[in-house]
């Protein structure tokens, strides 16, 4: 598969390099920043077919592996990290990436080790079958092949508001949680341009993944409520044009926040009338709303479920009923 070379005319020293994943969303684009510090942003899954493509794209571009200076990583999904191992140890790269996403980049086996647990207990408590649980387990297990930790003292913690020189200009870390808890995107005022990452794409909706609390946290993450905050916040930017992880740039972001919040919305309101006339597991939930899901998927289906309810719950509009079983919902109107 080949690339897109794309160089954006305002920004001559940043490219696309769009490289497969082997996962439903499609080819990644990742962003290569030419100057003092050769900098990319996300790397692609780890496949040798794909680190041979980037060696490939960079040597199109004057560039070997080895002369990355900085990666950026927007979030710990393997398709957005998943080559950092190879190629921190081959240019010994620092690691930019947001402080809570310090042990999943740094700690990875351990980390995902950990979230099954996590996984397995909220499942069960959402009333899902132990197979099922079984299964959205044992997919976990194959996404560990992805990715690798890279050494602690690679990793360089980037916080909202901090400032990274790319090229010529002063890009300005955007914190974005919701899709991923310690998601964020990039954002340069004077092309206004925002590299979005999976927070804003054009042509999928991002989910709000569920995830277990960050190490020294006790509350895991509200997914959606965060992403609402979140979409809100880029909206209020003058953003021209948004350079997102998977699919076409983003021209009008306004338009786009609206119609995800619209979206979101309405799949509110269709969660809870359903919880008016009778109780339901958020297990029960996602087989109404996504029936065509299968085995290792559903997880993205019930975390989409699990992420209303916590803002349902939010609003007041619906309340758990705990049990010895499973927890249920029911609407607060009812
Ligand atoms: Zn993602």
């Amino acid at each position: 598969m080949n690339s897109e070379c794309r160089r954006f005319p305002i920004l001559s020293y940043l490219q696309t390099i769009t490289l497969p994943t082997p996962f439903p969303v499609g080819p990644i684009n990742c962003y290569l920043a030419e100057g003092d510090e050769l900098t990319l942003v996300d790397t692609g899954p780890r496949e040798p077919a794909t680190l041979d493509l980037l060696r490939q794209e960079l040597a199109a571009r004057g560039h070997a592996l080895k002369d990355i200076r900085r990666v950026v990583v927007t979030h710990t999904h393997v398709d957005h990290f998943g080559l950092l191992a190879d190629i921190v140890a081959e240019s010994g790269a620092r690691v930019l990436s947001h402080s809570r996403n310090r042990w999943s980049l740094t700690d990875f086996e351990h980390e995902w080790f950990h979230r099954h647990d996590f996984y397995r207990d909220i499942f069960l408590r959402a009333g899902a079958p132990t197979e099922y649980a079984d299964a959205v387990i044992h997919g976990m297990r194959r996404i560990t092949q992805y990715a690798a930790s890279v050494p602690a003292d690679s990793f360089v913690p980037l916080e909202d508001e901090d400032k990274l020189t790319l090229g010529t200009d002063a890009w300005q870390v955007v914190f974005a949680p919701g899709h991923a808890s310690g998601l964020i995107c990039l954002y340069e005022p004077r092309s206004r341009t925002l590299i979005s990452s999976d927070h804003l794409l054009r042509d999928i909706t991002s989910n709000p993944v569920l995830e277990p609390p960050t190490r020294g946290e006790t509350e895991r993450p509200r997914a959606l409520v965060d992403y609402c905050a979140s979409m809100e916040k880029t909206a209020r930017l003058p953003i021209r044009i948004a350079l997102p992880a998977h699919g076409e740039p983003i021209y009008d972001v306004r338009a786009l926040v609206d119609a995800r919040i619209a979206f979101h919305r309405s799949r509110l309101d269709h969660i809870e009338e359903q919880l008016q006339c009778c109780t339901a597991s958020a297990f029960e939930l996602c087989q109404i709303l996504f029936p065509e899901l299968k085995s290792f998927d559903t997880f993205l289906g019930l975390s989409e479920v699990i992420a209303h309810l916590d803002l349902l719950e939010l609003e007041g509009r619906v309340r758990r009923e705990e049990s010895d079983g499973p927890t249920r919902y029911v609407s607060t109107a009812k």
